[in-house]
C-alpha cells in the first residue's frame, strides 16, 4: 500500500539495521511482540517522552518499554539514583543490600497484602516462581489460568500443552468454577489482561476467584505487573482483594529488569533458608541495585494525585481517538484500563490491515504506538503532547480512509 512505501522510503538506514540484525538475531529481534511488517524501526535513545530512530525522526512514545516506564526515558530522579550507584561502586553483590530493602520496605507499605518480598529479574522469572510456592506450599500441581492471560512466555504458563495447566475462558465464572478442585494449587488472573488487548475484568470476577481459591484450599495469585501503574495500593485495594502471592515487575524496576513475588509471610518463607525443605530459588541478579534504586525513585515520585491524573488524561485521549475515528467512518472500540488503553478494530474482518495501517500511519505522523493497538501514558507528557497524538490519530485516520 502507499503507507508501506512511505513507510520504507523514510526509514532506509531501519531497513539496513534490520538486515544486520537479522544475520546475528533470530528474526532481528530479541522479543516476539516487538517485530513487525515490513520492519521495525530501530530507536537509538530515548529523552523524557519522546524515542529517536536511526534515520533521524523523533516520536512521542506512548509505548514506554510495554508500560514499564511511567516516568519516561531519562527521568532526573532515576538517572540521578543510577549514577549515585555507579560512583559509590558496585552494581550487584552476592549479598542482601539496603537498596534491595529500601525498595521492598517502599513495596510493603503500598500493597496491603504483602507481608514479605521476593525479588526476580522479570515478571515472568516471577510468575514462574509464584506457581512454583503454590505447588510447594499445597502439595498439588494443577494451575488454572485464563485463555490469552500472559504471566511472562515462561513455563508453566507458556505452552497450551503445558501439563496441570488449565485455561479457562476470561471473565467467565461459571467456566472457572467448573475447573477449581481439591487438586487446584492456584488461580492466577490478572486485573485485566494486558497482552490481549486489554480487557478489564468484569465486577466481581475476581472476587469470586479468590473465593473459589478459598473454598478449595488453593493459592490466589494476581498478577500486577501492568495494573500497578494504574493504582497507588494496587488494583486489589480497589477491589477489597488479598491475594495470597502478587505477582509485580515492569516500573518498579522503573525501567530496569525486575520482576517480584509479593505475599502472606506463610507462603513467601517457603523460600527462606530457616524454614524446613524449603524451595530454592536462586539468581545471580535477583534484586540488582540499578533496578532497586530506580525503582525506588520512580515509585517515590508516583503518588495517589499522580496516578489519577494519568489516568483521567488516558480517559481523555481515548474520547478524542474515538472522535476523530468517527469523523473518518472508521470503526473502532478503545478498550481502557487505569492509564492503558487498545485500540481494536470494531469488525473481524478488517483486524490486520486496520493494525497494520494505523501502526504505520501512527510511526509517519510521530507516534510511537504497539503494532497490536496498545498505547500508555507517562508522567513525561505534557497536555502539548496529548494534544500532538490525538492529532496524529486524526492524521492517521485520515490516510487510512482515503
Ligand atoms: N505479567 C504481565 C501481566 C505482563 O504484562 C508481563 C509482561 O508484559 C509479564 C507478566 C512478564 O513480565 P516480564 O516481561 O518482565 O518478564
Amino acid at each position: 500500500t502507499e503507507i508501506v512505501a512511505e513507510y520504507c522510503a523514510k526509514h532506509p538506514e531501519s531497513a539496513k539495521y534490520f538486515e544486520r540484525a537479522n544475520k546475528v538475531m533470530p528474526g532481528g529481534q530479541t522479543r516476539s511482540v516487538t517485530h513487525f511488517e515490513p520492519f521495525p524501526v530501530i530507536l537509538t535513545h530515548g529523552k523524557n517522552g519522546h524515542v529517536f530512530d536511526v534515520d533521524g525522526h523523533e516520536y512521542i512514545d506512548v509505548v514506554n518499554n510495554y508500560t514499564s516506564l511511567i516516568h519516561g526515558h531519562t527521568f532526573a530522579p532515576v538517572v540521578s539514583a543510577v549514577n549515585a550507584l555507579l560512583e559509590h561502586g558496585g552494581v550487584a553483590f552476592p549479598a542482601v543490600h539496603p537498596h534491595q530493602m529500601r525498595l521492598a520496605e517502599q513495596l510493603v507499605a503500598r500493597i496491603h497484602s504483602a507481608e514479605l518480598v521476593r525479588f526476580t529479574n522479570s515478571g515472568s522469572e516471577a510468575s514462574s516462581l509464584a506457581a512454583r510456592i503454590a505447588r510447594h506450599v499445597t502439595g498439588r500441581l494443577e494451575i488454572v489460568m485464563a485463555h490469552e492471560g500472559y504471566h511472562g512466555a515462561v513455563p508453566p504458563f507458556s505452552e497450551t500443552t503445558e501439563p496441570n495447566v488449565m485455561r479457562v475462558p476470561f471473565n467467565d465464572p461459571i467456566a472457572l468454577e467448573a475447573a477449581v478442585s481439591e487438586r487446584t494449587a492456584a488461580i492466577i488472573l490478572e486485573p485485566f489482561q494486558g497482552a490481549a488487548g486489554v480487557i478489564p475484568a468484569s465486577p466481581g470476577y475476581l472476587q469470586h476467584a479468590q473465593q473459589l481459591a478459598e473454598r478449595y484450599g488453593a493459592l490466589f495469585i494476581l498478577d500486577e505487573v501492568q495494573s500497578l501503574r494504574n493504582s497507588y495500593y494496587g488494583v486489589q485495594q480497589d477491589l477489597g482483594i488479598t491475594p495470597d502471592l502478587t505477582i509485580l515487575g515492569k516500573i518498579i524496576g522503573g525501567g530496569y529488569p525486575i520482576g517480584a513475588v509479593v505475599g502472606k509471610a506463610e507462603h513467601l518463607l517457603q523460600t527462606s533458608p530457616y524454614t524446613a525443605g524449603h524451595l530454592v530459588h536462586s539468581g545471580t541478579f535477583n534484586g540488582h541495585l540499578t533496578s532497586c534504586v530506580a525503582g525506588a525513585a520512580t515509585l517515590e515520585y508516583l503518588d495517589a494525585q499522580t496516578i489519577q491524573c494519568l489516568n483521567d488524561r488516558t480517559g481523555k485521549l481515548r474520547a478524542e481517538i474515538l472522535e476523530a475515528a468517527a469523523d473518518h467512518g472508521i470503526h473502532i472500540r478503545v478498550s481502557i484500563a487505569g492509564s492503558i488503553m487498545n485500540v481494536h478494530p470494531a469488525e473481524k474482518t478488517a483486524h490486520d490491515a486496520l493494525y497494520e495501517n494505523l501502526h504505520l500511519s501512527l510511526i509517519l505522523e510521530g507516534v510511537y504506538a504497539a503494532p497490536r493497538g496498545m498505547l500508555n501514558l507517562s508522567t513525561a507528557l505534557d497536555q502539548s503532547h496529548l494534544n500532538a497524538i490525538a492529532q496524529a490519530y486524526r492524521c492517521a485516520f485520515e490516510r487510512i480512509a482515503t
